[in-house]
C-alpha cells in the first residue's frame, strides 16, 4: 500500500509498540476510502439563541465503518489530523454542510451553519481557495457560515493563519474559537483575532450552577465577549438549569438537553427547515 508507505512524517509523537502503529496506518487508510466510498454522515446539532429559539446547527460528522459500526470523531479525527488527510475530511464535511444550508436558503431559513476546521487544515497551503471555491459551487451564504477553530491554532504559524482568516472574514464568513478555555491562549490574545464567537467548553459548563468557580469563569468571559460584540455559545448543556443560565446571561446554548446530534436529514424533518 503506497499511502502507508509514503511517509507520514508525523507518524510517531510517542513511543508506540509495532502493533499500535499498524492499527493507526490501518485507520488511516480505511479513512481515506471512507471519504470516497460514502461512509461518512453529516450529523447536526441545534444551538438556541439567547430566547430559546433555535438559531443554527453544528456538524458532527460522524463514520459508518462496515466492520466496526459507527465510529466516533474523537476516534478518527486525531488520526486523520497526522496527515493531509483531515484537509480532504473537512472540505467533504463543509460541502455537505453548504449543500445543506442552501436548501435552508432557498426555503427562507435563516439559520447559521457551524463546521469545524482542523488547524493543521488552515495550516495547510490551499485552505482560503478551497473554502472559497466550495462557497460558490453550493450557492452558500458566507455569512450563515461559521468557521469553528480550537486554540491549538495559535501554536504554530500564527501570522499566516491570522491573515487566512482574515481574508476569509471579508467575504462574510464568521470564526468561533472552540473548546475555549481548555487552551493555553489569554482572553487578550483572544481579542486580537478576526473572531465573532466564542464557544465556552463543555467542561466549564458541567459546574454550572452549582460549582462557584465555574460560574465565575462562564460570567467572566460572557463578559469579556460583551465588550467585543463577539457572541457565546455554552457547550454542553444537559440541564434545565444550565438552559435557564445561559437564557439569563444572553446567551446561546448547545448540548443534550435540547438535543443530541442527528442525522441531517431527520433534523432537518425535525425542525421543519425544509420541507
Ligand atoms: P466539538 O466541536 O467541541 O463538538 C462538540 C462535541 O460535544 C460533539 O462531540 C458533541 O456531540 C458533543 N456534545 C454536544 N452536546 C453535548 C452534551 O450536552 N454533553 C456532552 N457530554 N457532549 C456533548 P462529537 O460529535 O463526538 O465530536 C467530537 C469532536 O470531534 C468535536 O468537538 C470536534 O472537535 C471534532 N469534530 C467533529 N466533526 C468534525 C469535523 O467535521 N472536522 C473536524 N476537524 N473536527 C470535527
Ligand atoms: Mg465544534
Ligand atoms: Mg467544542
Ligand atoms: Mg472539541
Amino acid at each position: 500500500n503506497a499511502k502507508r508507505k509514503g511517509g507520514n512524517q508525523h507518524l510517531v509523537y510517542r513511543p508506540a509498540d509495532g502493533q499500535e502503529i499498524e492499527r493507526l496506518y490501518q485507520t488511516e487508510a480505511d479513512l481515506r476510502v471512507a471519504i470516497e466510498q460514502g461512509q461518512l454522515i453529516l450529523y447536526l446539532q441545534a444551538q438556541m439563541d439567547q430566547a430559546g429559539e433555535l438559531a443554527g446547527a453544528e456538524a458532527l460528522v460522524r463514520w459508518q465503518h462496515p466492520q466496526s459500526g459507527m465510529v466516533s470523531p474523537a476516534e478518527f479525527i486525531p488520526i486523520a489530523e497526522r496527515s493531509d488527510l483531515i484537509a480532504d475530511l473537512d472540505r467533504w464535511v463543509l460541502r455537505r454542510s453548504l449543500e445543506v444550508l442552501k436548501r435552508w436558503q432557498d426555503r427562507g431559513q435563516r439559520l447559521t451553519m457551524s463546521v469545524n476546521i482542523s488547524p493543521r487544515h488552515i495550516q495547510s497551503a490551499r485552505f482560503v481557495e478551497s473554502v472559497t471555491e466550495i462557497l460558490k459551487e453550493t450557492g452558500a451564504d458566507p455569512t450563515l457560515l461559521v468557521l469553528e477553530v480550537t486554540e491549538g491554532l495559535l501554536v504554530e504559524d500564527v501570522e499566516q493563519s491570522i491573515q487566512k482568516m482574515k481574508a476569509l472574514s471579508e467575504l462574510g464568513i464568521q470564526f468561533a474559537i472552540d473548546d475555549l478555555g481548555t487552551g493555553y491562549s489569554s482572553l487578550s490574545y483572544i481579542r486580537q483575532l478576526p473572531v465573532h464567537e466564542l464557544k465556552i467548553d463543555q467542561s466549564f459548563i458541567r459546574g454550572i450552577p452549582h460549582t462557584q468557580s465555574d460560574v465565575t469563569m462562564v460570567k467572566t468571559i460572557v463578559s469579556f465577549a460583551q465588550n467585543l460584540n463577539l457572541r457565546v455559545v455554552a457547550e454542553g448543556v444537559e440541564t434545565r438549569s444550565q438552559s435557564k443560565f445561559c437564557e439569563k446571561l444572553g446567551i446561546w446554548g448547545q448540548g443534550y438537553f435540547y438535543e443530541k446530534p442527528i442525522e441531517w436529514h431527520l433534523w432537518q424533518r425535525k425542525w421543519g427547515v425544509a420541507m
